[in-house]
Parts: C-alpha cells; structure tokens; sequence
C-alpha cells in the first residue's frame, strides 16, 4: 500500500506563523502543467504499488477551481493504481468553501476534509492573518456535513499569544460540537524566516509560558478524550478509528509520492525532495526532469526516523520489527537506551511494543532524543 501527496503551493495572503511553502499569486496554469508532467513522469517511483491514500495539501488546494482539480484527479487515475476504498483528503480553508465550491468538491472523488480553523477568536485569527471569523468556519463545516462530507477533521492552534486556558477551552467545546471525526492541534511555533519570528525578535509578541502549554496540551488530551476521540499520535485525536491514512502510513514507514514544489517523497530506500520554487520546479518539467534532492538512507537514518515516527503514536516502536529490519545491535541500543524512561515511568512497554506513557508525552522530544542514533 501507497500513498501520494500533492503540494498546491498557491495561498490567498501568507498567516505569519507559516513556513510552508506557497505563493501568493494565482497562475495556476504552469503548476498544472508541470504536475501533469511530474506524474508522468514518475509514475514508476512507486513500483506499480496500490494507492491507498491520496492527500491534497499546501498550500492552500482549495485555491485551485474545480475544473483543475477534475483535471489532476483524471491524470492520478489514468496513471496510477488508485484502490476504489482510498483515503482522499482535501485540505481547505474557510474562507474558500462557499456553496457552489462545496457541491463542486462534493462531485470530485474527496472522500476526507481537513479544514484549517486554528482558532474561533476573532481576535486572534486577524493576530495571525487568516482570512475567516469564527462563527464562517462553524458555518462551513457544517455546510461540508450537510454537503455529504462524513469525514471531517479540523486543525486547531494553541499556545496563541494572550490565550488564557479558558479561551482554549471555550476553543475545544465549540470543536466538540461540531460532530466532526479528527482534530489536529499544534502548538504555535516560532518557525524562524517567519514574520511571527521577525515579532518575536523585535519584542512584539511575547509567547505564552511553558507551564500554561503544558496545561493546555493536558486539557486538550482530557477533552477530546472524554468526548471519544482517541489520541493516536502526540497532536492527532480522532473517532470511531478514522485515524488519517495518509499521515498513519507516513508513521509506519510506507513508500509515498510526492508531487509538486517542495513534495517530499520516499520509496523504502532514500528520501527525495522537490525544489521549492514553482518556477524552477516548472522549469526543469518542461525538459521532463526534476528537479530535487536526494537522501541516501543509511542505516542510522532510518533507525532513527523508525523510532521517532513511532514513538510519536500510541501504537509506539514495534521490537520486532526493529529487530527484523535493523538487527540485534541496534535492538540493544534502543532497549539500554528505554531502560531509565522505563524506570521512572515516560516510556512503558507493553508487549512488543515501546510507548509514550501519559507522563511521557509530555517530554516526548528528550525521550526521543535519548533513543536516536549517533554515530
Ligand atoms: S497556514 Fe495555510 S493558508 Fe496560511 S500561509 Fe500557511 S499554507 Fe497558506
């Protein structure tokens, strides 16, 4: 099983805490031509493997029209083996979902809507430069349900500046209501090159401090636990096991493609990366080349990439595996390693299995980084 991702890098206006690549203008033309031509070719990259999962992300996907999205999904089924059950998200803001787009998406084979809230205050969304209120997004979700869409997830933000941890309640209960199945929520980051970070240097904003991030993220797990979500991943809850195929195959190490500028892809062997830049990604498609950077996996690295993606979700590290796919010296470095998280409670291991305990999801980056390998 496989999965594909395609990068729309295309965004209305950029949110200041954003680092993903996009860009502002709308000439979709050359993106399109250069993608239909990046399918082509590489259509062997995944060996002729089943697609399990097809993700739409950026970006902002919904920025493309419907007649261009008819055309990429014409393309992908024409090239490749799509399952008839295959997972395909759209990711899609607010501000783009009016009625006629809904009933257009709703005609296109998206199966799955991940929608980008972040917050419900008003306040904050203009803070970090989104382009809808509140009370548009409680409107569009449930204008997507009424549209048919069963499969709905949300992305919320805490740790906003000025955010008190009864605002990022009041934040969750109007989540809950919403009847949706998945909730990705993130920590606002600081990413550097972001006009966020040019604010936090120049004294502008002052980030919440770190105990009230932990009550916030102690909150969240409570909340959405308590209203029946499962917290399958460290910022990922869903119901009723609609965990996100695409980001759950990434976890457990399956082949992806990824097309588009700044995709990234990986085939069981190395890790590759396009250009992020339309135009020289565009450039290079139309020699039919492109153009990207290659990673050689050495042992190390996926060592390294196979525990942290694992300990990141409840399923955790799988011994067996490791052993079967890195040998007896790297089992051993991995459990001597555990050994003192075990002890005092961050890491528990049940069965075969090597997992976060409650306690230690909180500190999940210093585990991890006790575990990895340095040569
Ligand atoms: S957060 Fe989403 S909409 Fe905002 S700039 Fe980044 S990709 Fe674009």
């Amino acid at each position: 099983m496989a999965g594909i991702y395609i990068h729309v890098p295309f965004c209305k206006t950029r949110c200041v805490y954003c680092d993903f690549y996009s860009n502002t203008g709308s000439i979709h033309e050359p993106y399109l031509h250069a993608l239909l031509a990046e399918m082509a070719l590489r259509k062997n990259y995944l060996d002729g493997e089943s697609i399990d999962s097809i993700y739409l992300g950026g970006g902002t996907p919904s920025q493309l029209s419907i007649e261009s999205l008819q055309l990429i999904f014409d393309n992908l089924f024409r090239i490749f083996a799509v399952n008839s059950d295959a997972e395909i998200t759209i990711e899609a803001n607010p501000d783009d979902l009016d009625e006629k787009y809904v009933e257009g998406l709703r005609q296109l084979p998206f199966n799955r809507l991940s929608m980008g809230v972040q917050t419900f205050d008003d306040e904050a969304l203009r803070f970090l430069k989104r382009r809808h209120t509140g009370s548009q997004a409680l409107d569009v979700v449930k204008r997507c349900q009424d549209a048919g869409f069963t499969n709905m997830s949300i992305d919320l933000m805490y740790g906003l500046p000025n955010q008190g941890l009864s605002d990022f309640d009041e934040n969750i209960e109007k989540a809950l209501a919403l009847d949706i199945q998945h909730i990705s929520a993130y920590h606002l980051i600081y990413e550097k090159g972001t006009k966020l970070f040019r604010m936090l240097s120049q004294n502008e904003v002052r980030p919440v401090d770190e105990e009230l991030s932990v009550e916030m993220f102690s909150l969240l797990i409570r909340r959405l636990k308590e209203a029946g979500f499962e917290h399958y991943e460290i910022s990922n809850f869903a119901r009723n096991g609609l965990y996100s195929r695409h980001n759950t195959s990434y976890w457990q190490g399956a082949p992806y493609l990824g097309l588009g500028p700044s995709a990234h892809s990986f085939n069981g062997k190395n890790r590759q990366w396009n250009i992020a830049s339309l135009n020289k990604y565009a450039d290079a498609l139309k020699g039919d080349k492109l153009n990207a950077e290659v990673e050689e996996q050495t042992p190390a690295i996926r060592y390294n990439d196979f525990v942290m993606t694992g300990l990141r979700t409840m399923w955790g590290i799988d011994l067996l595996r490791l052993e079967t796919e890195f040998g007896e010296k790297m089992l051993n470095y991995c459990l001597k390693n555990a050994r003192r998280h075990l002890r005092t409670g961050l890491l528990e291991q049940r069965k075969e299995q090597l997992v976060l305990s409650s306690q230690g999801i909180f500190v999940s980056d210093g585990v991890m980084s006790d575990l990895m390998w340095v040569d």
